[in-house]
């Protein structure tokens, strides 16, 4: 489907990371030399399953040391680059300081790679990971908006440093993005919207939110019931394929929300029963004033107000844009959530049940 000048390496930023693994595996399976921009390319066992996937495909990966917050940090490895992919951004909700944990390497390491991009005078493509957090901010945003929808041309402005930092700091890269981008013309920017990012990781031990989120879905936290959260959701590997799409046909551009369904949290925990019958698994909603009540307590990222604003709000995006001029095809969210499992289970991430 894409088309690769394989004689051009290709740089991925935070190519550790859950959505940057498969960016990886689906280059390299293309044949191109990927430049993989990291923070510590001197730690084996955090490049062990890039190593790992890299055996026996056709493409070449090379390792660079950049972060996000060192200024100039990413010229060597953009060298030569025609494509950029820039995933790396911090993604959790626990935090102390949101300006300096979330916001500062978001949007100072959003300008950091694509002034980067300005001086390499090899780029022709930019395509920035950002979120459908850039889109909207709590699910009560989405009834504001035209056809009680989220496309393309919504944007987040209900998010700020107190209240869901992370959006925050995703909104605010991507308007640093569009900025940078269109004081150019050399190099053209398109932009990535995935929804909630789920699937089987490169490498199974990942940190990230979305492995948090399935753990405690399965493990047992959430067996009394579960809020009544909507949201969208995309197999990590149909988003590398959306990245590879953007990066590399022509006629791609904008911004893109890749969004395989609209669904729920405890939609999602049904699609595992009839494989995991054994497991812990929410069966029911917990009433909004009982997690207005305790959620708080049990988790300090979830405020009162992130509550009233998100719990029993309906989750609505358009990903026609992304099926229309990209091409996608989006595999049946069951099987996103099956493989997952399985590879938590495998891994032995959380407790296999008694009996
Ligand atoms: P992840 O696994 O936590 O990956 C984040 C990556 O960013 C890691 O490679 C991390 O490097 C790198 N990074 C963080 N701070 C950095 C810094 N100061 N300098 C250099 N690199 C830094 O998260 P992910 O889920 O793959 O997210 C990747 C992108 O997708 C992010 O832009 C995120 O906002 C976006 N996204 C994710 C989701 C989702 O549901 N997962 C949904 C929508 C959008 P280390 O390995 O060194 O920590």
């Amino acid at each position: 489907m894409v088309d690769i000048d394989k004689s051009k390496p290709v740089l991925v930023t935070g190519a550790t990371g859950y959505v940057a693994g498969w960016i990886v595996k689906r280059l390299l399976e293309e044949g191109a030399t990927v430049h993989a921009a990291v923070r510590d390319p001197g730690n084996a066992e955090k490049l062990r399953y890039l190593n790992e996937i890299a055996v026996g495909l056709p493409g070449t990966i090379r390792y660079f040391k950049a972060d996000l917050l060192d200024e100039g940090s990413y010229a060597e490895a953009m060298a030569g680059c025609e494509v950029v992919f820039h995933t790396a951004s911090p993604f959790f909700r626990d935090v102390k300081d949101a300006q300096t944990e979330l916001v500062d390497p978001a949007v100072k390491g959003t300008r950091n790679v694509l002034e980067t991009a300005n001086r390499t005078e090899s780029v022709r493509r930019v395509v920035v990971t950002s979120s459908c957090a850039a889109i909207y901010g709590d699910a009560a945003d989405i009834a504001t908006y035209p056809g009680q929808v989220m496309t393309e041309q919504c944007w987040n402005s209900s998010s700020s440093l107190d209240h869901n930092p992370y959006p925050y700091s995703k909104v605010l890269a991507e308007k640093e993005a569009w900025k940078i981008a269109e004081a150019q013309s050399r190099w053209k920017l398109v932009v990535i919207n995935p929804g909630f990012v789920l699937g089987p990781a490169i490498n199974p031990y990942g940190e990230g939110e979305s492995f948090a989120v399935i753990r405690q879905m399965g493990g047992g936290p959430m067996k009394a019931g579960i809020p009544a959260i909507g949201i969208g959701v995309i197999d990590v590997r149909d988003l590398a394929e959306a990245h590879l799409r953007a990066g590399f046909l022509p006629e791609a551009n904008g911004r893109n929300i890749i969004v395989a369904e609209n669904t729920s949290l405890l939609d999602l925990a049904a699609t595992l029963r009839p494989k995991f019958p054994r497991y812990p698994l929410p069966k029911s909603l917990l009433p909004k004033w009982l997690v207005w009540l305790v959620g708080p307590l049990a988790d300090k990222s979830t405020t009162r107000k992130f509550i009233s604003r998100n719990v029993g709000h309906p989750w609505k995006a358009d990903n026609s844009k992304s099926v229309r001029e990209l091409g996608m095809s989006y595999r049946p969210i069951a099987q996103t959530m099956q493989d997952m499992f399985q590879q938590i289970v495998d891994t032995g991430q959380i407790p296999v049940p008694k009996g």
